[in-house]
């Protein structure tokens, strides 16, 4: 039987951990071409490591860019369309939490950082994206929103506004494009646990970091963390020819807790 990504292009940001990671190695998995981007090149060669052991016959680009620089976007994209000849699939990724704060202490210079890399680079990540896809009439991308793109959790005056505007841009485009065979999606992750959320937990609770954590499960329905490996497994059905006609929705994937804001 085929695999769902056999002979399919997928371009990737904040390959180097967590849900790029997990999502990375399932659609190596299921056959794909990769060309993955981070910022941290050491463990974006990591992660290519680890996916080249388990699916030996891979092709995988890395490319070490920051998001919310521009031109570094549109070289990555230009270079992964000049090796492989094209992109099927973009899962736009790349965010940052920010530190915790309450608004009034929100300081500017980490509300524009975290808004740089977490609204600005999806912005310029779909704008060349979208080039290549629009002259190829095919393509779909998944936006990386988060719960706090879809609810008001607190203490996150940068993660919020830059969340809910990853939202409303793939809400924006999803329609703009849907005409040329394109889909655009969101998901919106709870608290799946990886580097960004452990990073979160200590922000909260310090050394009692994982006493933190069992705490803060106890709120969602299901009584856990989401793993990151299950949040593969959606981009992957969202990125693959299954999804084409879910186009402009956000998924929410966070045992049901953002029901219950
Ligand atoms: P992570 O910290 O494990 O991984 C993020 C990766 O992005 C890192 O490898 C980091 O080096 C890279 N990165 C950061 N800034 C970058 C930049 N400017 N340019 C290029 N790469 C950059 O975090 P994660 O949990 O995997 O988060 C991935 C995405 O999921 C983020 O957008 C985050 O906001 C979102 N998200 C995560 C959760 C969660 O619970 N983990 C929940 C909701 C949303």
């Amino acid at each position: 039987m085929k695999k769902r990504f056999e002979e399919k292009v997928i371009l990737l940001t904040g390959g180097g951990s967590g849900l790029g990671h997990a999502a990375a190695m399932q659609l190596a998995k299921e056959g794909a071409t990769l060309s993955l981007v981070d910022l941290n090149e050491e463990s974006l060669e990591k992660v290519a490591n680890e996916i080249k052991k388990e699916v030996p016959d891979v092709k995988i680009l890395t490319l070490t860019a920051d998001v919310s620089d521009e031109e570094a976007v549109k070289s990555f994209v230009q270079e992964t369309k000049q090796q492989f000849g094209k992109i099927d699939g973009f899962f736009n990724n790349a965010g940052i939490e920010g530190k915790q704060n309450e608004t009034q202490n929100y300081g500017i210079d980490e509300f524009r950082k975290v808004v740089d890399i977490n609204l600005n680079g999806v912005f310029f990540g779909m704008k060349y994206v979208l080039e290549v896809m629009k002259e190829q009439g095919s393509g779909s991308i998944v936006n990386t929103a988060s719960v706090g793109g879809i609810r008001g959790v607190g203490n996150q005056s940068g993660y919020a506004a830059s969340k809910h505007g990853v939202v409303g841009l793939t809400k924006n485009s999803g329609i703009e494009y849907g005409q040329y065979g394109i889909s655009i999606n969101a998901i919106a992750p709870g608290a799946i646990l990886t580097a960004m959320v452990e990073g979160s937990l200590k922000q909260m609770g310090g050394d009692d970091w994982e006493a933190t954590g069992e705490e803060f499960v106890k709120a969602n329905p299901m009584k856990r963390f989401g793993k990151p490996e299950e949040v593969g497994h959606l981009v992957a059905f969202l990125l693959s020819d299954e999804s084409n006609f879910i186009n402009a929705a956000v998924i929410p994937i966070d045992g049901g807790q953002s029901n219950k804001y």
